[in-house]
């Protein structure tokens, strides 16, 4: 059963403690996307609605990381890797399960100018002869059209990587500005189900820029720490909800006060 919208009252950001404090990759990109529901979540402990998982995709990232984990023991690349012409193959890293583990720990930073552990899971890396690694993202659709990176949604794909990749160097990695995304498209033209979907894949290399994110971790570090709660970003429908919502009940709430003051002095109050 559900329990309905929660506010969280732990693991809020204490602006009073000296401890380093931990944000996920998301939790960037929330700030890059809206200040305010970053400081809404991390300072007021009002975090946005969440979304079950799409559990296909978890099944095919997890498909992927076993494929790739056959040639990682081997040391060898994998067909896909050899297709498309990419000189590595998957690395062998006994720091390869912490990275991936997304939930609690991943690529952990800790960013001295401002005291924030930054952290992220990867799916996968890559390593080139000359010791360069490649950040590997899993991604999974089902579109008749050829995938690309090149839409609006996947501009927080190019993102996501381009953290990982900041992240990594941040750790003292020698990182290739070359991310790949392993892209795998889910056949929905096929004549008949038969129990089984069939996927098209796809390697797509993506140059990452990671000049953006240094200045924004000290535009969130400062958010963070500040008492002024950012303004909505206009573009975004669900504050305007909010605030419309949110007044009309006030409204409310105020009439009915009314109405009961002036029922108990005696007056109509109207
Ligand atoms: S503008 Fe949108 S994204 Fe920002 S705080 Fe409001 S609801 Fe959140």
């Amino acid at each position: 059963m559900p329990k309905g919208y929660q506010k969280r009252t732990r693991g809020l950001f204490d602006p009073n403690s000296e401890e380093p404090y931990r944000l996920s990759r998301s939790k960037i990109d929330l700030f890059h996307e809206c200040p305010r529901c970053f400081y809404l979540d991390q300072r007021l402990g009002i975090p946005r609605t969440s979304f079950p998982a799409f559990s296909l995709n978890n099944a095919v990232d997890e498909l992927l990381k076993r494929e790739f984990d056959i040639h990682r023991a081997k040391g060898s690349a994998h067909p896909l890797m050899k297709a498309y012409k990419i000189d590595a193959v998957p690395l062998k890293d006994s720091r390869m399960e912490e990275w991936r583990d997304a939930l609690r720990r991943g690529v952990q930073y800790h960013h001295k100018p401002t005291n924030l552990i930054l952290r992220g899971g990867l799916d996968d890396v890559w390593v080139t002869p000359e010791g360069a690694l490649h950040v590997v993202d899993y991604k999974a659709t089902s579109k008749k059209d050829e995938v690309t990176i090149d839409g609006y949604w996947q501009q927080g794909y190019k993102r996501q990587v381009e953290i990982y990749q900041w992240l990594l160097r941040g750790i003292g990695e020698k990182v290739s500005d070359i991310a790949y995304f392993v892209y795998v498209n889910g056949n929905s033209e096929a004549p008949s189900f038969d129990g089984k979907l069939e996927f098209d894949v796809k390697v797509i290399p993506h140059k990452g820029d990671t000049s953006w994110i240094e200045p924004l971790v000290l535009k969130m570090n400062d958010c963070l720490r500040g008492e002024e709660v950012p303004a909505a970003n206009p573009t975004c429908e669900y504050c305007g909800y909010r605030e419309a919502a949110g007044k009309e009940l006030q409204a409310r709430v105020a009439k009915k006060r009314v109405v009961k003051k002036a029922a108990g002095s005696g007056t109509l109050g109207i």
